[in-house]
């Protein structure tokens, strides 16, 4: 187990405070942020070119560093070598909370490591914003992020959290929404789902229903904006589900037309409200019976 060290107040070092920041309505800044952002040596942002643009709204005239993705592994050493000499550094990113499928976390272990105080300024963080208009259940959730962009790799994902039984949120690009959503249908079946999208900002939207509604809406436009999705938990009691017997010999005349597995699974799933993967399942399980006699 590793243990942080005690943060040594003799040392006289600063303190790394790790700043939220809007995740698009400019006001959605809290009055310590604010005053924190004023009062920091610098500001280790994301973005500093988009970071201005907040500070000039509201008079912050602290000096800017780059501290992201791209850097943060050369660019730590200096910052806390400053926090070390005393200087107080806000970590800000281009919006929410800095960590949070952001750059931060390096910085912020190794400021914890070097015992110097690291402290929230808490704010705004897309994932609890869209969590607390999605409808669903909000007692226990996971927070995913974003999963591979990678299609092969996001599916065995998707296939890893299907059992998962609290709600689980997710980000996602809007050129990859489409894809997202549907193998998410294939994951999970046709579970409840909010996808949300601009929150704060002027196209704000919360689409709630069930992941085949939601594509069949997303795929007449052109997606656009920031999204954030978020699933209903896996229920136990569904897990075992079976397809009625009285369905048996529609599908095997289905299976006999030569429809594919996952055309019959998708049909069975939609129309008997049973879960996709459940349906494939018990549809494969008949074809291989069919085989043997
Ligand atoms: N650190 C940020 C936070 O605390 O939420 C997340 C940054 S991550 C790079 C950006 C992703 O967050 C977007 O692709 C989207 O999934 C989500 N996001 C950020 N702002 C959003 C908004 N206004 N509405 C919906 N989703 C948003």
């Amino acid at each position: 187990m590793h243990l942080n060290l005690p943060i040594n107040r003799d040392k006289k070092s600063g303190t790394l405070y790790v700043v939220s920041t809007p995740i698009g309505n400019l006001e959605d800044i809290t009055l310590r942020a604010i005053k924190t952002l004023k009062m920091v040596n610098l500001i280790a942002a994301e973005n500093p070119t988009h970071t201005k643009k907040l500070c000039s709204h509201y008079e912050i005239g602290t000096r800017l560093t780059s501290y992201n993705q791209h850097n943060h592994k050369t660019s730590w050493p200096g910052l806390i070598e400053r926090l070390n000499r005393g200087e107080n550094i806000a970590l800000v990113t281009c919006a929410g909370t800095p960590g949070i499928s952001d750059p931060g976390a390096l910085l912020i272990k190794m400021a914890s490591e070097n015992g110097i105080c690291v402290t929230p300024v808490p704010g705004a963080c897309a994932a609890i914003a869209a969590l607390s208009v999605c409808g669903l259940k909000m007692d226990n959730f996971l927070f995913a992020g974003f999963l591979s962009n990678k299609s092969g790799k996001r599916k065995k994902e998707l296939q890893e959290l299907a059992a998962e039984e609290g709600t689980i949120i997710f980000y996602e690009a809007p050129h990859r929404i489409i894809q997202f959503l549907e193998q998410l249908y294939e994951a999970f079946g046709n579970r409840g789902i909010a996808v949300i999208r601009e929150l704060t900002k002027v196209h704000e939207e919360v689409m709630r229903g069930h992941v085949k509604e939601i594509l069949t809406i997303i795929s007449q436009r052109e997606p656009r904006g920031e999204y954030v999705i978020i699933t209903e938990g896996s229920e136990k009691s569904k897990e075992n589900e079976t397809i009625p017997e009285k369905l048996e010999e529609t599908i095997k005349n289905m299976l006999i037309d030569n429809i594919s597995i996952k055309d019959i699974a998708d049909s069975v799933a939609k129309n008997h409200n049973i879960r996709f993967r459940s349906a494939y399942r018990e549809v494969l399980d008949l074809k291989r019976k069919m085989e043997e006699l």
